[in-house]
């Protein structure tokens, strides 16, 4: 059946809450980030029976109006959703994927395999908390061991405890002994670092001397991007560490677009910047959020950035659904690193046709997102009445 023959009948919102497997706490500026949150998901439905479901967080007046269009008109399977319908980007992409019984990476294109690389993005400054008690290092190689036993393999090492929860010099040692004492622990897994632009280039560079053996797959946000500075780190990595890559503009000022646009909350003259750092050789992973600039607009980025030299890891903290989008994006789009994994679920959403073992994360062959709801577990509810 084709996408024309399907109007939009009815749109349901469902919000179900959000668990971590523990407390999530700091990063250099921000946290912290609790053990529970909200997911507010839309089910679509047409006049042929089907349905889809996804993330779409703004409000109910802001996509009733798309009730009676047809699917056709806000949809193309080759490109993703309109630009005015945005808001419900994830779940038309699940309902295309279930009226043309096609998994989304394989509508995205299926350049990459299904089975990919994740790594836990949920290790936070763990040894500062609880702020009045501090737990040491033990407490971050505990939530390496959390996560490494629910199938991870690989690590995103936040830094940056000097910028603001520790005396600088302290705490840039710290940011030193936990990835060492990471790094002997597990000595198989890929290391990341994110400093959330907690750096500056001199104090990164004396942080990264006393790891440069510890083999780290990528510097994220160490800094407050400028070309010279940026011009200076790979000049320093490269003599010290060249396998390590730069991973950057998951924040920057230019994240400000309200959507709709094309671009989600990014502005286009900021991607054309980072195409250019591109092409100098200056970033090699882009971070875009899959939440906030869309799925489709990561369509129309990632050839692009292919074309400058950029490999794509679409930022999905800090939401587990946004892991699995992230993953069909790179699965389907190909040019793809490391996915970032969000430890935990939403209570009501089922993703069990996913499987994570030994940080591979195996994506279903079933259509659209292969997610399904219960909806005994939510928490709040609202219909657009069927017509
Ligand atoms: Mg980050």
């Amino acid at each position: 059946m084709s996408l024309d023959e399907h109007k939009i009948t009815r749109i349901e919102s469902f919000t179900f809450r959000r668990e971590f497997p523990r407390y999530m706490g700091h990063n250099a500026k921000a946290g912290p980030h609790g053990k529970t949150g909200f997911e507010k998901i839309r089910r679509i439905h047409t006049n042929q029976g089907a349905s889809g479901i996804g993330r779409s967080a703004s409000p109910d007046e802001s996509v009733y109006c798309f009730i009676g269009c047809s699917v056709e008109n806000l949809f193309d399977p080759a490109i993703g959703t309109v630009v005015e319908a945005g808001f419900l980007d994830a779940p038309l992409h699940d309902l295309a994927g279930h009226i043309l019984q096609q998994p989304v990476w394989k509508m995205m294109g299926a350049r990459a395999d299904n089975s990919i690389e994740i790594y836990t993005g949920g290790i936070y400054f763990d040894d500062l908390d609880p702020l009045g008690s501090p737990r040491g290092i033990d407490a971050v190689l505990e939530a390496c061991q959390q996560d490494f036993e629910a199938g991870h393999a690989h690590f995103k090492l936040k830094i940056g405890r000097g910028f603001k929860f520790m005396e600088t010099s302290k705490g840039d040692q710290r940011d030193i002994d936990v990835t060492r004492v990471v790094r002997d622990a597990f000595p198989n897994s890929k290391i990341l670092i994110d400093a959330n632009d907690g750096y500056t280039l001199p104090r990164f560079r004396r942080y990264f001397e006393a790891v440069s053996d510890c083999e780290i797959y990528w510097v994220e946000e160490p800094f407050m991007e400028t070309v010279e500075d940026l011009e200076a780190l790979r000049a320093f990595l490269n003599d010290i560490s060249p396998q390590t890559m730069i991973a950057d503009f998951e924040s920057r000022n230019g994240r400000n677009e309200q959507p709709p646009s094309p671009f989600g909350r990014w502005r286009a003259d900021h991607l054309a910047e980072l195409y250019e750092l591109g092409s100098k050789g200056l970033i090699d992973v882009a971070l875009m959020d899959v939440g906030s600039m869309g799925l489709t607009a990561w369509r129309k980025v990632m050839p692009l950035l292919e074309a400058n030299g950029i490999k794509g890891s679409p930022h999905a903290w800090d939401a587990p659904l946004k892991t699995i989008y992230a993953a069909q994006v790179n699965c389907g789009l190909g040019n793809g690193e490391i996915v970032e994994g969000v430890p935990g679920l939403v209570v009501g959403v089922d993703t069990s046709t996913y499987t994570l073992k030994n940080g591979i994360l195996t994506l279903p062959d079933r259509p659209g997102f292969s997610l399904s709801i219960d909806e005994s577990q939510v928490l709040e509810y609202s219909d657009s009445g069927s017509n």
